[in-house]
């Protein structure tokens, strides 16, 4: 058992609340009777499988019923920072990626990765001070 934080909640609450929904910031092609084929068949069915960083939109089904999005983990499960829909997540995943292809080269940079057992994740005090920052 662990737990989200819900960002329109304000808290963690237990995962048994949600359910994921697939790869987040996926955009409708802004003319659909214009776009070919090959790109309206990648907006419907393809999406991103990546081992490590993965944006995904999740939804509080008992809870708030609200739409939002997760940056998490796809190995460790890890949960970086949770955000509202519409805003643009702080921790990117190309970003996080080239960090960790650093790291495991042997080089100084290191990634967190979430410690095994039963702790509360969600958004960091920091990721979530920032996130607030940039609303005001
Ligand atoms: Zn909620």
């Amino acid at each position: 058992m662990f737990h989200i934080y819900c960002p329109y909640c304000e808290e963690h609450r237990e995962e048994e609340e949600f359910h994921p929904k697939g790869q987040a910031h996926i955009a409708r092609p802004e003319d659909p009777d214009a776009c070919s084929d090959e790109a309206w068949g990648d907006y419907l069915f393809f999406r991103d499988n990546p081992r490590g960083i993965h944006h995904e939109m999740w939804l509080h089904a008992v809870g708030c019923r609200k739409f939002f999005n997760i940056t998490r983990h796809t190995v460790s499960y890890e949960i970086l920072e949770t955000y509202k829909m519409g805003e643009q997540p702080t921790v990117g995943a190309e970003h996080l990626a080239r960090e960790e292809k650093t790291a495991r080269e042997g080089k100084t940079d290191s990634v967190q990765v979430a410690e095994g057992g039963q702790q509360a994740v969600g958004a960091s005090d920091a990721a979530l001070a920032s996130v607030k920052g940039a609303q005001a």
